[in-house]
């Protein structure tokens, strides 16, 4: 069912969001010139990121890729690297792709209409709607979980945000409120207001521009909306890897374009299966993955990290060649990886690793 509101409430909320907006906006260093290629960039990074730490992503990345040009000229193994630890690594590929085909197809120029946009790898609606919006301002609806959240509280919205109804609904509105000619400030003040203001826990109401306006303020219902969806059940799994050192080098190979963590660099290793020790997972992954027989020697450390809805738990372990290995050709046989080398310690930095892999590193590199 469509929200129904006045044209006096409209024009209020337009007024009062974007006054707000103007005076209290935050300096982020894509809102000094509004560059599509900076906005693009910023809108991408941001998904799934906290704010201070896109905002320092953001300052290397610039720093190497300036333009659109200087980034479809790049290689993958360079992006990856810049990319490494924001996760969701498939957001770089196709930032990647996204800049060769503009540069191929017009000049590097980054379409201002969201029905050209969405065309493109890794754009979806909302983003869209954000760099048409916030780099072009141009008339262009977009909802995010911000803006979903604002809104469930400002009209009283009572179904789940996930519920395609009402996704269908956020979007009416977001485009039924937009104010012709001002949608950068506007959809930034939503967004912005979400961020600061309308906050999931503990909204600052005393401080909203918009309160005067709002329904689950008026009635008291602001920690009920908007209403909870079930939360993404978290899978713990366990994963042990190998570190193969060989004449002063470490073996590593890079993983396949189409796998998870696709071209990212790794040590061999996986999951545990039955009831084996990390330890023999270790050995077992290193013969099927390389063909490479080798001997497991102490634990190194084990870390943790997060990976969708995955808690990883990665033992790391020391290994060497077995002798019988070491008296004929230490080549692998790679059935699980594009690539291998082997390399010095200090030369890993040089190389992307998914977060676990890079937690290792960096254990090794301050125990060594
Ligand atoms: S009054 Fe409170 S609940 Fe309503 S929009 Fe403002 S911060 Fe959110």
């Amino acid at each position: 069912m469509m929200t129904i509101f006045s044209p006096q409430l409209r024009s209020d909320l337009q007024e009062a969001l974007i006054d707000w907006f103007n005076s209290h906006q935050r300096d982020l260093p894509w809102r000094r010139g509004y560059r599509p290629y900076e906005v693009w960039i910023s809108e991408i990074m941001l998904q799934q990121t906290q704010m201070e730490r896109g905002i320092e992503y953001f300052r290397r990345w610039l720093l190497e890729f300036p333009d659109i040009e200087s980034l479809a000229r790049a290689d993958e193994d360079r992006v990856l690297k810049l990319w490494e630890g924001l996760g969701y690594y498939s957001r770089a590929r196709n930032l990647h792709s996204c800049a060769r085909i503009l540069v191929d197809t017009c000049q590097g120029i980054i379409p201002a209409d969201p029905a050209l946009l969405i065309r493109l790898p890794g754009i979806g609606p909302y983003t869209a709607g954000a760099i048409a919006s916030i780099a072009y301002n141009q008339d262009a609806p977009l909802v995010d979980g911000n803006v979903g959240r604002v809104f469930a509280r400002l009209f009283k919205m009572e179904q789940q945000l996930s519920d395609p109804t009402c996704k269908k609904e956020l979007w009416q509105l977001a485009e039924a409120l937009l104010p012709q000619g001002r949608a950068r400030a506007f959809n930034q003040g939503l967004m912005e207001l979400g961020a600061l203001i309308c906050t999931p826990k503990n909204p600052r109401c005393a401080h909203c521009p918009l309160s005067h306006l709002c329904l689950a303020h008026q009635q008291g219902l602001t920690n009920d909306l908007p209403v909870p969806g079930r939360g993404p059940t978290i899978l713990p799994i366990e994963m042990a890897t190998g570190i193969l050192c060989h004449q002063g080098r470490i073996f590593i190979q890079q993983r396949r374009t189409k796998d998870v963590w696709g071209n990212l660099w790794e040590f061999p290793g996986g999951k545990r299966e039955g009831d084996e020790q990390p330890a023999q997972t270790v050995a077992r992954e290193f013969m099927e993955e390389t063909g490479l027989s080798v001997i497991v020697g102490h634990k190194i450390t084990t870390v943790t990290h997060h990976y969708t809805r995955y808690r990883v738990t990665l033992h790391g372990f020391s290994c060497t060649l077995s002798s019988e290995q070491s008296n004929h050709s230490c080549m692998p046989i790679l059935s699980a990886a594009r690539d291998c080398g082997w390399v010095c310690l200090n030369a890993l930095d040089n190389y992307a690793f998914p977060a676990g892999h890079r937690q290792l590193i960096e254990f090794i590199k301050k125990n060594k």
